[in-house]
Order: C-alpha cells, then sequence, then structure tokens
C-alpha cells in the first residue's frame, strides 16, 4: 500500500451517532477558558436577563432544546441554493433539516410556499420588495409613528429611499387602522403592493378588507406578522397567510424561535421569492438557525404553545386594565394581543424618561411613538409594554397587577432613589420566583 508520506491513518471506526453529539463544550468550559473577556460578558447578560423583568414586546426566552440547535456544527456548512438544487457539495444533512423546517412552517401556517432562509425580518422585507417591485414603485405601508416598522418605507430606511411609499395611518381616536380611509388612498395611488402588519399595534387586522382592496387595485398583498406570528400560529390571531399573496415574519418574537426571518407566499409567487432571497438578496444560509427554526417550529405545533399563547394575551389584557384602572391612557383602549401602546403625554412624561426610569427598577420596556405624535421617534411620547417574554416564565394574571403597580410607583417617583430601590428588590424576587426555561 503506497502511503503519502506523514499520512498515517489510524482506523478508529465510524463515529456512531448519537456520540457525535455529545455536547462536552456545552457547559462552555471552552469558552471559558479560551476567551475570559466574553465570557464574563455572557455570565453578565445571563445574570441580567435572570434578575430583570423583560417587558419589549418583541422578545422572548427561546427554549433550551432552541438554543442547543443553534449552537452546532450546522453552523460551518455552505449551502447556496435550495434543497435539493445546492450550489455547494455535501449537503443531504442541510437538504433535510431546511425540507423539515419549511414542511413544519408550512403546516403550521396553512401556507402553499415557504422560505426559511431569511436572516432576519428587515432583510426578508427586502427580499419580498425586491421579488415584487422596481426602484420607484408605488407601495402603501403604515406610518412608523402609528406602528408601522421602519422597514415599511420610513425615509432613512433603505424601504424608504427606493420605494416610493405611501403611508396611511391608524386613527387618532381608536387608535385603529381606518378601512376606508386605506381604501380611498389605495384607489388615488394606485401602489403596486399594500403593506399590513405592524410592529406597536395591538389590535386585530382585517387582512380580509386588505386583501379586497388590494384586489381591487390590482396591488400585491403584503403582510408582516413579525410580531404576531406566534399568536397566529396558534390560531390565537387571525391568520392572513391563506389571504395574502406573501407574508414575511421573524422567527425570535412571539414565534419564540432563533433570530431569523422566513417567507411564506402563494405557490404562484414561490419562484419570484425564492429567486429574490437568493442570489438575489442574500448568500448561503445560516443552516444552525434553519436547524433551530425548525425545532421551534416543532415546538410551536405543540398544546403548550398554545396555551402560552392564549396566557400571552390574557396577560396583556390583564396588564392593560391594571394600568387603565391606575389612570393610564392606553392606545385603542387596551389591546387584542401581546402589546400596548400607552400614551404618557398626560402623565408629565415622555418616553425615554419612562425607559430609563424603569430601568432602573430592572423593568425593560421601549419607548414608542403615540399616533400624531407631537414628539420625535427617539423621544417619544409614549412606552410599548409586552407579555410574551415573561409569559414565557410562567407569569400569570396576579402578577401582571403587581407589575402594573409597580410600573405606576417607579414611573410615580422617578427621583426618589429609595423608593426605586425597593421596587428594584421586588421586581429581582419575582423574577427569581420564574426562572427563563433555558437557564
Ligand atoms: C421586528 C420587525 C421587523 C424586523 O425584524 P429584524 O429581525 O429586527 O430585522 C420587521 N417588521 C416588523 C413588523 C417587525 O416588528
Amino acid at each position: 500500500m503506497v502511503r503519502t508520506p506523514g499520512f498515517h491513518p489510524v482506523n478508529r471506526g465510524s463515529i456512531p451517532l448519537g456520540a457525535a453529539i455529545k455536547y462536552k463544550n456545552m457547559d462552555y468550559t471552552n469558552l471559558k477558558n479560551q476567551d475570559s473577556e466574553i465570557f464574563l460578558n455572557i455570565e453578565r447578560e445571563v445574570k441580567r436577563q435572570t434578575e430583570e423583568m423583560e417587558l419589549i414586546a418583541s422578545e422572548n426566552y427561546v427554549s433550551k432544546a432552541v438554543l442547543e440547535a443553534m449552537a452546532t456544527v450546522l453552523t460551518n456548512k455552505y449551502s447556496e441554493g435550495y434543497p435539493g438544487k445546492r450550489y455547494y457539495g455535501g449537503n443531504q444533512v442541510i437538504d433535510d433539516v431546511e425540507t423539515i423546517a419549511i414542511e413544519r412552517a408550512k403546516k403550521l401556517f396553512q401556507a402553499e410556499h415557504v422560505n426559511v432562509q431569511p436572516l432576519s425580518g428587515s432583510p426578508a422585507n427586502a427580499s419580498v420588495y425586491f421579488a415584487f417591485l422596481k426602484p420607484g414603485d408605488k407601495v402603501l405601508g403604515l406610518r412608523l409613528d402609528h406602528g408601522g416598522h421602519l422597514s415599511h418605507g420610513h425615509p432613512v430606511n433603505f424601504s424608504g429611499l427606493l420605494y416610493d411609499f405611501v403611508q396611511y395611518s391608524a386613527d387618532s381616536e381608536t387608535g385603529r387602522v381606518d378601512m376606508d380611509a386605506v381604501e380611498s388612498i389605495a384607489k388615488k395611488e394606485k401602489p403596486k403592493m399594500i403593506v399590513a402588519g405592524y410592529s406597536a399595534y395591538s389590535r386585530e387586522i382585517e387582512w380580509q378588507r386588505f386583501k379586497e382592496i388590494a384586489d381591487q387595485v390590482g396591488a400585491i398583498a403584503f403582510a408582516d406578522i413579525a410580531h404576531t406570528a406566534g399568536l397566529i400560529a396558534a390560531n390565537e390571531m387571525d391568520n392572513p397567510v391563506p389571504i395574502f399573496d406573501v407574508v414575511s415574519t421573524t422567527t425570535h418574537k412571539t414565534l419564540r424561535g432563533p433570530r431569523g426571518a422566513m417567507i411564506m407566499c402563494k405557490t404562484e409567487h414561490a419562484k419570484k421569492i425564492d429567486r429574490a432571497v437568493f442570489p438575489g438578496m442574500q448568500g448561503g444560509p445560516h443552516d444552525h438557525i434553519t436547524a433551530a427554526k425548525a425545532v421551534a417550529f416543532g415546538e410551536t405545533q405543540k398544546p403548550e404553545f398554545k396555551i402560552y399563547a392564549r396566557q400571552v394575551i390574557k396577560n396583556c389584557q390583564a396588564l392593560s386594565d391594571k394600568l387603565i384602572n391606575l389612570g393610564y391612557k392606553i392606545i385603542s383602549n387596551g389591546t387584542d394581543n401581546h402589546l400596548i401602546v400607552i400614551d404618557l403625554s398626560k402623565n408629565g412624561l415622555v418616553g425615554k424618561d419612562a425607559e430609563q426610569t424603569l430601568e432602573q427598577v430592572g423593568i425593560s420596556i421601549s419607548r414608542s411613538t403615540i399616533p400624531n405624535d407631537p414628539n420625535p421617534p427617539y423621544n417619544p411620547s409614549g412606552i410599548r409594554i409586552g407579555t410574551p417574554a415573561i409569559t414565557t416564565r410562567g407569569m400569570k394574571e396576579a402578577e401582571m397587577e403587581q407589575i402594573a403597580v409597580w410600573i405606576d410607583n417607579a414611573l410615580n417617583n422617578k427621583n426618589n432613589q429609595n423608593k426605586l430601590t425597593s421596587i428594584k428588590e421586588e421586581v429581582k424576587t419575582m423574577c427569581l420566583n420564574f426562572p427563563i426555561p433555558s437557564i
């Protein structure tokens, strides 16, 4: 037998499945030994998440299984293309993983076609626009200060720079999108696309009516369900996927999966969407994240997730009721989903101050604009609060009442350091009583 010089292989048999994936390193000792600086910062973040109250509406805690799927050797692979049609060899396993993710997503949302490769919500939306529009084409989107997302045509975002966005509004009295106004703007402007689905909007969206309006003017109906996808998958909110031409969603908000996104569409648009994502917008997909998406979709199919989604909404309504009871003005006077927007203008507060005060008591929220906000987005008149993360910790209506009282107490005592410190201790005690499932 001729041997290559220096190459003396020892036959070790093959690695048995199961043994290969024993995560000796998942206790983080390698990370700790090799890079104590980053390790320490991760520890600090674990502590922060454990001890503090997460009320940011777009955040959640993934399961251990989802975390483990992300930390795998799948990150090593290049797999440009789609299952069965890759531009790189060695993709047999990745093809199977991606196919499982696609099939689970199809079933969850009754989708005809799914692309699970988008890297995050904004890039997914860029791909949707890229699939259907040319630069300069007219699109209808909800104003950012009324609850829309930056990628729905805000002037500082690529969407607003590349496309001719015309914005529709939420009614400042009811806080709800005025569908008659949408219809008349659509008829006047004749857009190529209408975008519905928002970031700071607490009510059901009239998907059927949007689709009818889009059909009347020959526009593509595009829904962005980044925030509510988990509630929709659990049948707790109306599903636009069977109605709309195309639907994008992040996978890391109420869907409780890894940071990422996907696009769902009718079969007739499948080729356009796939081509827009790759090679149009992205290179290789993040296969470890695809695996984690599949795991999350598997969790979403379980009865426990339906109970979770229902509790998210019940919690949000309890929080909203208590805050109204304490004298706060909630946009639209309540909520159908996982978030509320509070108008603080009558409390003599602005969003940034409220955010900073609540941070001092260990409660994370995000500042938010209110419809027709006189203040700029960096320092708007409201705050947005959501219940997906605290519901994952197992908190229920009784805890919501207490949280509302803490928020009120903190905002009323923003210059009383002793008071804020004592609230912070109480918040921490509650958090430690409701451990994060993956920590
Ligand atoms: C969060 C969000 C996005 C963007 O997602 P990223 O992953 O942060 O890029 C897009 N659209 C809506 C409606 C969102 O709420």
